[in-house]
């Protein structure tokens, strides 16, 4: 970054509109991740944006479905979940699900929501997280999870789309001609991640997340066990929030909470 005090600079906005952005890669990522904390903050009249990197179109296992038919299925189910949550506002980027990747046109995606937004947080996946694989022997009832490449990729994006695309008033110039203006994000918080150090309280909106959840139809078997497994991970962070923080709390959502801005 160049001189701040040089004649002619561009001041970076440090004042935020909405509380959080919350990025996932398809839609019911920022539901599982995030949801109990975005209607939290939501019933605290903060306002909150959800994005969605993809279209969805490989969220099912039916190869005959048409495409668009399911994106606009995804689309309406993530509305009605943003609804059930309070969350304000939704965006769909609508990159092709399952190949997802970091280049120019999927950064100036989100500097430009970025910059649209001007959130004070930014919510996304932990783009270093490759796999959750507990021991074998510790556990040898439980499976390992790859993480998707979606998930690792709308990471990455995030990451270089705060720094430099975001605060840089000489990246993506021809967004200031559309008035979006640099913007310094505060904090950035990762879900998904193996180093989880911010444990949020979701007692109270639990019950909106199971909710909300329950809004992606096409995503879930409605006889599943689904909503006890959201309720059991829920309680799990609880407990670690006991063990690691002290901190005492039925449900939980954690995240690895990064400070990106300390003001003077
Ligand atoms: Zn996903």
């Amino acid at each position: 970054m160049g001189n701040r005090n040089a004649p002619g600079a561009m001041e970076v906005n440090t004042i935020s509109d909405y509380e959080a952005m919350v990025i996932g890669a398809h839609p019911d990522d920022t539901d599982i991740s995030s949801a109990g904390t975005s209607a939290l903050w939501a019933q605290q009249g903060k306002k909150i944006v959800w994005v969605c990197m993809t279209d969805g179109t490989e969220g099912s296992e039916i190869p005959h479905l048409a495409d668009t038919d399911l994106m606009l299925t995804r689309e309406q189910e993530q509305r009605m979940a943003c609804d059930t949550l309070g969350v304000q506002s939704v965006e769909f980027l609508r990159f092709p699900d399952g190949a997802l990747v970091n280049n120019q046109s999927t950064r100036k995606a989100v500097v430009r929501l970025i910059r649209k937004y001007r959130p004070r947080i930014v919510i996304t996946h932990d783009p270093t997280t490759h796999l959750y694989a507990p021991d074998p022997d510790e556990a040898p009832k439980q499976r390992a999870y790859l993480n998707h490449p979606d998930h690792r990729a709308t990471g990455q994006i995030v990451f270089d789309a705060l720094f430099p695309g975001a605060v840089n008033p000489r990246a993506y110039r021809d967004l200031l001609v559309e008035e979006l203006y640099p913007h310094q994000v505060h904090e950035l918080y990762l879900f998904f991640s193996d180093q989880e150090n911010t444990f949020i309280d979701i007692s109270e909106t639990i019950a909106l997340k199971v909710k909300s959840i329950q809004c992606h139809v096409s995503q879930l078997d409605p006889e599943g066990e689904w909503p006890e497994w959201i309720k059991e991970r829920a309680a799990a962070k609880a407990k670690e929030a006991k063990e690691k923080k002290g901190l005492t709390m039925q449900y939980a959502e954690a995240f690895r909470r990064i400070k990106l801005h300390a003001p003077n």
